[in-house]
């Protein structure tokens, strides 16, 4: 395992007050513009993927294997950036749909960027996504009988190695305070969206270490709390194997 990093991200991005908005709602309100990290593979994942895509080639990788939802914006960022470096991309994507042809798959939204950026698709059942870990071991089994060297990233690259890219998102806000944006002093609250767990366990760590808010709210946009309170405590131990400087926090 490995903390080198790839500068992937168009860093650092935006500390941003939507002032209007702001206003409205009564609040001392910021928006850390992480829509910002790029161009078409812009978005969070990116920061979690400077981590992965820099331990997929340390490994002497080929290819990676991931999985999400059929518009999943991990995938996206995953196949772009993987063809940017060189790196075959195989992507599970659950659907609803029947037909699991892929190549029938509508050519719309992150699906087309995945294509365009020449990944390969294979569509799954909500049941076999449930043993994602499963079908994508076989499919880097598969890969490696074919002669090839697949790097598995997890949903949402949602390990403790992807959560150090929001740890090192709470760093560079702790840099924008220290040079005096939004007041220079630390917030009392970061409230962000769940999906996965890693950018929570990454920004509950970083937010702590770096002192930018005693407190954070990951609003879970799927699942229920209890499955993202277990899954976040589970990448939070593995980020503090990996990373010696977060064992106390
Ligand atoms: C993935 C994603 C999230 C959630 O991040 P996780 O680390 O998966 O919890 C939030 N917002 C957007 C736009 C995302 O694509």
């Amino acid at each position: 395992m490995t903390r080198r990093r790839l500068p992937l991200g168009h860093l650092p991005t935006p500390l941003h007050q939507p002032s209007r908005l702001a206003h409205a709602m009564g609040l001392d309100l910021w928006l850390k513009r992480d829509d910002m990290t790029g161009g078409a593979e812009a978005g969070n994942k990116i920061r979690k993927l400077e981590f992965l895509l820099a331990d997929a080639l340390e490994s002497g990788c080929d290819s990676v294997i991931t999985c999400g939802g059929i518009q999943s914006n991990h995938a996206r960022a995953t196949a772009l950036l993987a063809a940017s470096l060189g790196l075959r991309a195989l992507l599970f994507l659950r659907t609803t749909g029947k037909d699991l042809n892929p190549a029938r798959a509508p050519l719309v939204g992150n699906v087309l960027l995945d294509k365009l950026a020449g990944a390969e698709i294979r569509l799954i059942t909500p049941a076999e996504y449930r043993e994602r870990t499963r079908v994508m071991a076989t499919a880097a089994d598969e890969l490696r009988r074919a002669g090839m060297r697949p790097y598995v990233i997890p949903e949402g690259g949602s390990n403790g190695l992807g959560s150090l890219g929001y740890v090192e998102a709470m760093a560079e806000v702790r840099k924008q305070l220290d040079l005096g944006l939004a007041g220079g002093k630390p917030f009392d609250l970061v409230v962000h969206a769940c999906g996965s767990g890693g950018t929570a366990a990454g920004v509950a760590l970083g937010a702590t270490r770096f002192e930018v808010a005693p407190e954070v709210r990951a609003m879970a946009v799927c699942d229920d709390a209890q499955t993202f309170e277990q899954t976040i405590e589970r990448i939070i131990e593995e980020a503090r194997s990996i990373d010696g400087r977060l064992k106390e926090s």
